[in-house]
């Protein structure tokens, strides 16, 4: 098979992930980017990607982790799942990645320990599921969360505190990309994101 993605670094370009309208994602490449960073992966890691959409960052953490580690994706919505499936296929990394279809926390519980849990959808249950990956995440590893919503970047920080998290880092990102129009390079704003990330004690 050929490798989609022959390079070390993160940073699929958003084009090259199979997509629909009924799915979010992929998380914006250079998010995706940043994201895989503070969640700090090595080889042989195990991760948890809470809320795997079209599977951007699910793909980029199992790329980071293969050959020996694993990724499980975990989403609600069966065309998501559907979506992850085909992005984790073309991309060579269906060894290393195990989908899961349900609703987090409740998900998350029978899941082994991790060393790094992504959320990227929690919606209501952003709370309960910090608090059942707090006990999921080994010692050292690390937490992210990127959040549209202010709220969910606030309830994460203060979760986290109260959960005696370490190293609690505050990231937003306001990204805009260059569109060629006649005139020129045009320089067109994307939403931007809070990313939340901290480390287990
Ligand atoms: N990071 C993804 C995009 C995530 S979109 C990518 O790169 O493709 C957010 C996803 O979270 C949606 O598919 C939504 O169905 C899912 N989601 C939201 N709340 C959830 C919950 N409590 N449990 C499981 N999935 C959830």
């Amino acid at each position: 098979m050929v490798k989609e993605w022959v390079y070390k670094t993160p940073g699929i370009p958003d084009d090259a992930f199979i997509q629909s309208d009924e799915v979010p994602g992929p998380t914006k490449e250079e998010i995706r980017v940043i994201t895989i960073a503070k969640a700090r992966l090595q080889e042989g890691d195990v991760v948890i990607d809470v809320g795997c959409g079209t599977g951007g960052l699910t793909v980029e953490a199992a790329l980071q982790v293969a050959p020996k580690g694993k990724v499980y994706a975990i989403d609600e919505d069966p065309i998501a799942i559907k979506l992850t499936n085909s992005n984790v296929e073309k991309f060579g990394v269906k060894g290393n990645v195990s989908i899961v279809s349900g609703k987090a926390p409740l998900a998350i519980i029978a899941l082994p320990n991790a060393d790094a849990i992504l959320i990227g959808g929690a919606g209501v249950s952003l709370r309960a599921i910090l608090q059942i990956a707090n006990s999921k995440i080994n010692s050292g590893g690390r937490i992210v969360i990127n959040a549209i919503l202010l709220e969910t970047a606030t309830l994460a920080i203060a979760e986290l505190k109260g959960l005696g998290f370490k190293d609690i880092d505050i990231t937003h990102i306001s990204m805009a990309k260059g569109k060629q129009i006649n005139s020129g390079t045009m320089m067109l704003a994307r939403n931007p994101i809070t990313i939340v990330s901290a480390t287990k004690p």
